[in-house]
């Protein structure tokens, strides 16, 4: 990766942190799902709107470190309007980039500005607070209400 692109990832990271978007409580939420990363002591709830299907709202609450903040807030801009598959597949294939399994994911176009997450694979220390969120969606869409933990 560049360095101008690495920076640029950092500084998307750090603006999400600051201003963390689609923060807050869904009153008309159709499932909410909790995750804890005791590792580092992230706690985020993901509030969940599914109409016919397609993740028409999604907001979360929680506190946690910079990485985790960020990447809730990525998270609920990626999967706000797709559909309940599309949103399963992404978090497989964000587990998929931070965790290195798969192909480089700085190739990857398709994860927009997910990619900017990319980074914490080589900070495997990092990576469950990146996927804190991504699990607690995906325990969402299973119907929610459950609990996830990264440990
Ligand atoms: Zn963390």
């Amino acid at each position: 990766m560049s360095i101008d692109l690495r920076e640029l990832y950092q500084e998307l990271i750090l603006d999400h942190n600051r201003r963390p978007r689609n923060f807050g409580k869904l009153p008309d939420q159709t499932a909410q799902a909790q995750g804890h990363n005791p590792l580092c002591g992230d706690t985020v709830v993901v509030h969940l709107l599914e109409k016919d299907g397609v993740v028409e709202d999604i907001k979360f609450e929680g506190v946690g470190c910079a990485i985790s903040t960020a990447s809730a807030s990525l998270m609920t801009e990626a999967v706000k309007g797709k559909t309940h598959r599309e949103a399963e597949e992404l978090f497989l294939k964000f587990q998929a980039m931070v965790t290195a399994a798969d192909q480089p994911a700085e190739d990857d176009e398709s994860m927009g500005s997910l990619q900017a997450l990319a980074g914490v694979r080589d900070h495997p220390v990092r990576i469950k607070c990146a996927t804190l969120s991504w699990h607690a969606l995906h325990a969402a869409l299973q119907g929610g209400e459950a609990l996830v933990s990264t440990e």
